[in-house]
């Protein structure tokens, strides 16, 4: 109750005070945004890259990469805000460990534009396991989908989709293994009805979309017709592996 209420006054405090730049804490003009410094040194990958899984192209006339031309994934659509660097993982960070649940709305604002209206999807964070939601208090991919639904009008569901079992963290396994440690640790809610829905999933952090397959794996068997992925940052480098 106490870091509810703590959590709410943070939110009109961030509010009342003179907007900061999300990665520096510099004063800027303007609202959930970043100073002219730092800026310059996101690197926006927005719709650029491969139109299925938003990797960068090597060939700059291909739609398509070659992994997704030999085999279609089974998440029809990936976007990112921007690529993983230090910058746009302290602000994970921040908002995941440092409670500065305004930076949701920050990661929402440049992720909302990357979410495609026309299937009518529907908004799904990545869900935690009840435990570390407990430790955390909050999921962090929840406030930023609620604050995507806020931005676009669409609906936000966190019931839908449950982590059934705690998995541990992925840092440092191979894909592989990433794979087999998420295999069967979702669940969805077997009252939503998914029948012919896009579901976009939306997630904070993307890296080898291990978890993401298994969430678009259940989601998929459950009816949906359709899985994007939207995240705030994306790893694009193999060495950048967390
Ligand atoms: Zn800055
Ligand atoms: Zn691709």
């Amino acid at each position: 109750m106490r870091s509810t209420i703590n959590t709410a006054l943070k939110a009109v405090l961030d509010f009342a005070l003179p907007p900061r730049c999300a990665g520096c804490g510099a004063i800027v003009a303007d609202v959930h945004s970043f100073c002219g410094d730092c800026w310059s040194q996101v690197e926006f990958l927005g719709e650029s890259g491969c139109m299925t899984c938003g990797m960068p192209l090597e060939a700059t006339d291909a739609e398509l990469c070659g992994v997704c031309v030999a085999k279609p994934p089974r998440i029809e659509r990936t976007r990112s805000a921007v690529a993983y660097d230090e910058l746009s993982r302290s602000i994970a960070i921040r908002l995941k460990y440092g409670r500065k649940v305004a930076l949701a709305r920050t990661m929402a604002r440049f992720m909302a534009p990357l979410v495609r209206p026309e299937h009518d999807p529907v908004l799904v964070p990545v869900p935690l396991h009840r435990g570390r939601l407990w430790q955390r208090g909050f999921n962090q991919s929840l406030l930023v989908a609620n604050e995507i639904a806020r931005a676009t009008g669409l609906r936000s569901e966190a019931r839908l989709l449950r982590r059934t079992r705690s998995t541990p963290a992925l840092k440092g396994m191979s894909i592989a293994q990433r794979r087999k440690t998420v295999a069967g640790a979702f669940a969805v809610d077997p009252a939503a009805d998914l029948q012919g829905r896009t579901v976009v999933l939306v997630d904070d952090v993307l890296t080898t979309g291990s978890t993401a397959n298994a969430c678009a794996k259940v989601l998929k068997k459950a009816g949906a017709a359709r899985i994007e992925l939207v995240s705030w940052a994306r790893v694009i480098k193999p060495t950048q592996l967390t």
